[in-house]
């Protein structure tokens, strides 16, 4: 038998929390130096990776699930019901205070949803060295009276208080099972998993009918070059024949537009040059591939 103290761990962590809660910082301080966070901005990608990171035994992916916000159109809704099944789909749910600011109406929204979904979170209160202790306690007991969360962390991001508290428990409490992402390549797989959503963002807003539906994304190659920048090489996935010419364009026009496009976007992102290779290849039966999904962080049984 196995010895049960080196069963590795692996899962999706989603942390929630109103603008400004300290979600970046937390991460950054959890993550470290280590992973290079690519600063993301609002965009309809399924999920978005803040950080990957290893502790003890296990490795935790850190997923941000956009669109959490008071919804007005049809189109508003449907987006927040899937950040909503985003969180859903996680391991464990982290919800952010801002200790100092306390229960806000984005707050207020996260504290419904999260009630509406069954889930219990585990309850952060963050920025604890900017009020007094009263009040924190006075806070956190308001907070759990919802009967919301299973577990409270009072920490300091930026500080540092109580975050290797926190990081230890997430990383006890992840599922067993083996690790998606090799740890040599941790440095680089936040801004892989990224360029692959960009590039899929393109896809999905220049083509139309089944085609957008049809193509997945994949980042083979992530390389510095001399001049500073870096080489990304992509393959995109379609699952006939036919949709190869209809992604390429006429005389390649739409490829190249697409490539341009996600190009700048990512430089933009990223603050340096991108050179990125766009290869668009058949593979039929990507959708029934086990693989994306673990990576997605979907479910594969939906
Ligand atoms: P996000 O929008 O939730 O990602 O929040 P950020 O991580 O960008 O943080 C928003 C602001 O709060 C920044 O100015 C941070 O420096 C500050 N901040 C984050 N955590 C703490 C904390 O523990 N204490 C204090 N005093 N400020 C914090
Ligand atoms: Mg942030």
């Amino acid at each position: 038998m196995a010895d049960p103290a080196s069963e590795s761990r692996f899962g999706f962590v989603a942390v929630l929390g109103a603008p400004n809660v300290g979600k970046s910082t937390l991460i950054n301080r959890m993550v470290g130096a280590k992973v290079t966070i690519v600063s993301p901005k609002v965009q309809t990608t399924r999920i978005r990776v803040l950080g990957i990171v290893v502790r003890d035994r296990s490795q935790i992916v850190f997923v941000d699930t956009p669109g959490i916000f008071a919804p007005r159109r049809r189109l508003d809704r449907a987006m927040v019901a899937a950040a909503w099944k985003g969180a859903g789909d996680a391991d464990l749910i982290c919800v952010l205070v801002d200790a100092a600011r306390g229960i806000d109406a984005n707050t207020g929204r996260i504290l419904d949803g999260l009630r509406e979904s069954g889930r219990k979170a585990v309850l952060v209160l963050n920025k604890i060295d900017t009020i007094k202790r009263e009040k924190l306690l006075g806070l956190s007991a308001e907070l759990n009276a919802t009967g919301l969360f299973g577990d409270t962390f009072m920490v300091s991001a930026l500080k540092g208080d109580g975050v290797d508290d926190l990081f230890d428990y997430l990383a006890g409490q992840v599922p067993e099972g083996t690790w998606h992402f090799p740890e040599d390549q941790l440095s680089d797989l936040p801004q892989r998993l990224l360029a692959a959503e960009i590039t899929r963002e393109k896809l999905f807003l220049l083509t139309h009918e089944e085609v957008p539906y049809s193509v997945a994304v994949e980042t083979e190659l992530w390389e510095e070059t001399r001049d500073g920048g870096v080489r990304v090489e992509q393959s995109i996935y379609v699952q006939r024949d036919s949709q190869r010419p209809i992604i390429l364009g006429k005389g390649g026009r739409l490829i190249k537009r697409i490539g341009s496009e996600a190009r700048r976007e990512l430089a933009d992102m990223l603050g340096r040059q991108v050179h990125l290779f766009l290869h668009v290849k058949v593979r039929e039966k990507w959708a029934d591939e086990r693989d994306h999904y673990r990576v997605w962080g979907l479910d594969y049984n939906a």
